[in-house]
This record gives structure tokens, C-alpha cells and sequence, in this order.
């Protein structure tokens, strides 16, 4: 059997992480080396292993992602703003094969991205 994903391992409960909230489709956790004060990850459980792999069927999965980084973010305060990042592929910067939305926030964010 291939070796898990990181990310499915957190989601298995192999292995911990500081997590936010969970229900059936998602997992929030703490990023372990946050770039931010508030830096969050957002997942779905469904293994999807990056943004260019989405499809219409996770429509309803995506839309619902969203409206739980909105909920997390008014759990956590950001209301001077905050920033959503995904990346995608190598030269966006992914690292880790199972797709997550970076949830940024607690200081100044420069703009562009490097
Ligand atoms: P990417 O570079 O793929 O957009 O983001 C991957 C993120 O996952 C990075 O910010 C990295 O710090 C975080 N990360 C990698 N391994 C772990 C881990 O085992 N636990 C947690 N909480 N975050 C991780």
C-alpha cells in the first residue's frame, strides 16, 4: 500500500494537530509552521490532491469549504481582514499532494506574494 498523505494521516487521527473544527466533510487545523498569527489550514476529508484536481461534483463540497473558512474566521477574530491562499502545483508553491486553503490573518499582509 502507497504511504498516506500527511494530511490524510491528520485526518485518520494517525498523527496530531491542533484542530479548529471538524465535521463530516472538513478538518481545520493549526498550520505547524504559521506564516501569520492566525494561519489555519482548511481541508476537505475527500481526497483531493490539488485545486487543478477539482471537479463539478465537489460544487457543493467547495461552496461549503468556504463558508466554513467565513465561520472560522469570525470565530477567530479577523475582522481587521484576513487572506485565502491556495496553492497549486510547483510554481505555486504546493508541498503537500491533498488540497487546503490557507486562512491567514492577524497582521499587515504584503501584497504581491512572493
Ligand atoms: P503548501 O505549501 O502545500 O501550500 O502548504 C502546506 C502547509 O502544510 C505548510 O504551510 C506546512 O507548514 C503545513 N504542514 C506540513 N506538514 C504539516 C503537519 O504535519 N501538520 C500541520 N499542522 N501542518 C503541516
Amino acid at each position: 500500500m502507497p504511504e498516506k498523505n500527511i494530511f490524510k494521516k491528520i485526518i485518520d487521527k494517525e498523527i496530531p494537530a491542533d484542530i479548529l473544527y471538524e465535521d463530516e466533510q472538513c478538518l481545520a487545523f493549526r498550520d505547524v509552521a504559521p506564516q501569520a498569527p492566525i494561519h489555519v489550514l482548511v481541508i476537505p476529508k475527500k481526497e483531493i490532491a490539488s485545486m487543478d484536481a477539482i471537479d463539478h461534483e465537489d460544487a457543493e463540497l467547495m461552496a461549503h469549504l468556504w463558508l466554513v473558512i467565513r465561520d472560522l474566521a469570525r470565530q477567530l477574530e479577523l475582522d481587521q481582514g484576513y487572506r485565502v491562499v491556495v496553492n497549486c502545483g510547483e510554481q505555486g508553491g504546493q508541498t503537500v499532494d491533498h488540497l487546503h486553503f490557507h486562512l491567514l490573518g492577524g497582521r499587515m499582509l504584503d501584497w504581491p506574494p512572493g
